[in-house]
């Protein structure tokens, strides 16, 4: 017989195949329950369980907690559990030539042109602005998120909720300001709830994402997250085996960390993050904040 979950435990549920989504664990099954075992006693974490496991244990925290406030922990409400897309991944063409410095902006906008009022998939039909990037043409360090949320949707400019506040604070701990990185997303609308974009909404999109890729050409670029990372890479694989080294990509130089939304569910990954973003720095040539 069909259940039907209370709305508190649909909810919990939700945030927990979220968390495990953003560790890049992708595949669950489910076990029968007997209602009998489970009434009265609110979630179990059991009923959905990950196949593989790779959260990292937690760790105390140095300049990534200084760096990286922990204090506004986020929950998102999300419609659907959110997993990664399962196949196929939009597989780019090779990188044309480079763009001169002085014709990205003109490229970019070309980009933008083609989008138009774009009705390519289903996202358009929620969305009130079209997400399509901030930063420099000519920036060396590019972030990459998986698509706007509510605030991102009503300003029209990537990362400014939340998750934005955070990731600010994580460009400042690198030594960068807001304004000297290019950032986009893997969708350009809002997927209703938050949710993560389904295959045909990222597969249509993305080829514009790789395109503003192709024309800023930046020198490293940082995966926010699952789904950035299983667009860029075009493979779907557990957060924990891309993290902490880096991709060689397209002549580029590309490193996966958490997206700043989970760090905001799980502060104690910032150590992690930092950890990440460190190897960032290092292929920028940037210096490590000395440790006071
Ligand atoms: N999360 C994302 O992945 N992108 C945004 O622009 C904002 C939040």
């Amino acid at each position: 017989m069909a259940q039907t979950l209370d709305p508190a435990t649909r909810a919990a549920l939700i945030e927990r195949v979220r968390f495990y989504r953003d560790l890049g664990l992708t595949e669950f099954y489910r076990r029968p329950v007997d209602p009998a075992d489970v009434v009265g006693q609110g979630f179990s974490p059991d009923i959905v369980l990950p196949i593989e496991s790779g959260a990292s244990a937690p760790v105390a925290s140095d300049v990534s907690d200084i760096l990286l406030p922990s204090e506004d922990v986020q929950s998102s409400p999300q419609e659907t559990p959110t997993i990664a897309p399962r196949k196929p991944i939009f597989t780019p063409p090779e990188p044309p030539a480079i763009t001169p410095a002085a014709d990205r902006a003109a490229a970019l906008q070309l980009i933008r042109d083609d989008i138009g009022d774009c009705t390519r998939c289903a996202l358009h039909q929620g969305r009130n602005k079209i997400v399509f990037s901030d930063g420099p043409p000519d920036a060396r360090l590019m972030f990459v998120g998986e698509g706007p949320g509510a605030d991102e949707d009503a300003q029209g400019i990537p990362f400014v909720g939340k998750a934005g506040q955070l990731l600010n604070n994580m460009i400042v701990a690198m030594g960068l300001r807001r304004d000297e990185v290019y950032i986009a997303n893997v969708v350009k609308c809002r997927p209703p709830g938050n949710r993560t974009p389904e295959p045909v909404e990222g597969n249509t999109c993305s080829p514009f994402l790789f395109r503003q890729i192709d024309v800023v050409r930046p020198q490293v670029i940082v995966a926010l997250g699952a789904t950035a990372a299983t667009y860029l890479l075009g493979q779907r694989q557990p957060l924990a085996g891309l993290r902490g080294r880096v991709h060689a990509w397209r002549g580029m130089s590309l490193i996966v960390t958490y997206h700043p939304a989970f760090l905001l569910r799980d502060p104690r990954q910032k150590k992690e993050a930092w950890a990440d973003l460190q190897i960032a720095m290092r292929e920028l040539g940037l210096k490590s904040p000395a440790k006071g």
